[in-house]
């Protein structure tokens, strides 16, 4: 028998106080609460159905409603807090769409997002050993390993920050302190044109003018050119202003290009100079014994950016900042904690960096690592460069300029447009590639603006990429028409 149209339906969820379940505020020591238990149960079922419907949401949802944001007199019921937060899941990105191209933040691994609450859940504070006392010791065993298996040596090890741009932060904090030269104004760093900006930005924490950062050309493939580079040097050292360090990019944001690291680093060697690589796109890839070959030369540096929240999926922020001689980082940063119990290793979690209070991020890096396996790291990063080959592929015939290294970023844009007019192309063919729920980026470089695909996202199959080599075809104009 047909079920009538007015057919029953689930009941409406109610919202009054009386019928709402309760949910404490704190977790009670003496039970297993079972309202917390399925506050917590609801939550992930909620967070679970945003991931299983997220391919019929668009990657970035452009309109949203936000529930109310200052607290209320008296707080909500469980319900009410689920509801509001789901406004503003509805409202958020959506990494896990197949069409979720533009940036370096893939769909979260699984189990670094268990992890994540249980971080949360344990409370610990990595500041000092004391207050997390496992999570320290996985900490620093964790870099150790990290950096010995990219090739820092027996003795490296490190420590996590939040963020690439605070990795790269104190590594030259800590390079300006191992080379002495704490008051010097005149102290340069060198790095490729394409550097990622946030060693612009730790210039101007550390109060050096704009003029100390030494851009260097890159050649055709995007890599900071060596002769330059040496060239660059020689002058400084014929003016007498001290080098602090030399940074050299793994992996540069717009196009993944890998600077030549072996022969930077023969070249520091030889003249004493600190070599920093800024490995937040590109290190991950020497955990691979199948991809270390394309980051030869990571092991040289003396200090090393790696950023697992870029393509491995650790949830944000998964940052770590290793060092060959990892004492370094507390002779650097060391106050003394006289409010603490003493370290039971070399230096506490809060002396290793600038951060004081923060959060065990190592758990979900720990987690997920161990989620993939060796293997597991293999297929993403195999995976991931398959789809810009593919992508690169289907581009190829157009009349782009191809701007790609050996990594899986790619950005294209027409050949022979003026800026104005690339700058028009990209905001159009975006918004064409969006309303086909492809988001890709938009950088400018080199003085036009392109677009960009990151082929991190393991759920983009052939049919995204078919979509956009399509929608990218469609928006050139008629060969007749180029000039
Ligand atoms: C993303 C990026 C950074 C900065 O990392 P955040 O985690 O965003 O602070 C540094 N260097 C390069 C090459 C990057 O691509």
């Amino acid at each position: 028998m047909g079920e009538p149209c007015g057919a029953p339906l689930a009941p409406a969820p109610q919202h009054e106080p009386a019928a709402a379940p309760s949910l404490p505020l704190f977790p009670d020591p003496e039970r297993l609460d079972a309202d917390l238990l399925a506050f917590l149960k609801q939550a992930s079922d909620q967070l679970c159905r945003w991931w299983g419907d997220s391919s019929q949401r668009s990657p970035l949802p452009l309109l949203s409603v936000l529930p109310e944001v200052a607290p209320a007199a008296d707080g909500l019921d469980p319900l009410a807090l689920l509801d509001d937060l789901q406004l503003v899941m509805d409202g958020a990105f959506n990494p896990v769409h197949p069409g979720s191209m533009a940036h370096l933040d893939p769909p979260p691994l699984t189990a670094s997002v268990a992890a994540d609450l249980i971080c949360a859940g344990l409370n610990n504070n990595l500041l000092a050993e004391e207050l997390s006392p496992s999570l320290s010791r996985l900490e620093r065993i964790l870099c150790a390993w990290m950096a010995e298996r990219l090739g820092l040596g027996a003795q490296a090890g490190g420590v996590a920050a939040s963020g690439g741009s605070l990795s790269n932060l104190m590594a030259l904090v800590v390079a300006r302190q191992q080379r002495q030269l704490l008051g010097a104004q005149e102290a340069l760093v060198f790095c490729s044109a394409d550097a990622h900006v946030s060693i612009a930005k730790a210039l101007a924490v550390m109060g050096l003018p704009p003029s100390a950062l030494r851009p260097v050309a890159v050649d055709g493939g995007g890599c900071l050119q060596v002769d330059q580079l040496a060239a660059q040097l020689d002058a400084a050292s014929a003016a007498g202003q001290p080098v602090l360090a030399v940074v050299a990019t793994a992996g540069t944001t717009v196009r993944g290009a890998i600077d030549p690291l072996g022969p930077i680093a023969a070249l520091c060697r030889a003249r004493q100079i600190w070599l920093h690589v800024d490995g937040a796109i590109g290190a991950v890839f020497g955990l691979s014994s199948q991809h270390a070959a394309l980051v030869q030369g990571l092991g040289r540096a003396d200090s090393l950016t790696v950023n697992p929240q870029k393509l491995l999926g650790i949830t944000k922020t998964s940052s770590l900042l290793l060092l060959r001689q990892p004492d370094a980082l507390a002779s650097c940063f060391a106050t003394g904690l006289p409010y603490m119990e003493p370290s039971w290793a070399e230096a506490h979690g809060g002396e290793c960096g600038l951060q004081g209070t923060r959060p065990a991020e190592v758990l979900k890096l720990w987690l997920g690592l161990r989620q993939l396996g060796l293997n597991g790291i293999d297929q993403v990063l195999s995976g991931a460069i398959e789809r810009r080959q593919q992508l690169q592929t289907l581009l190829e015939p157009l009349p782009l300029e191809l701007r790609s290294g050996p990594l899986h970023l790619l950005a294209f844009t027409p050949r022979h447009l003026s800026a104005p007019e690339a700058e028009n192309w990209s905001q159009q063919t975006r918004h064409r590639l969006l309303e086909r729920q492809l988001m890709l980026s938009r950088p400018l470089y080199q003085g036009r603006h392109h677009l960009k695909a990151v082929l991190g996202n393991p759920h983009t199959g052939v049919a995204q990429l078919e979509a956009v080599a399509d929608v990218v075809a469609a928006s050139l104009p008629a060969p007749q028409s180029l000039r």
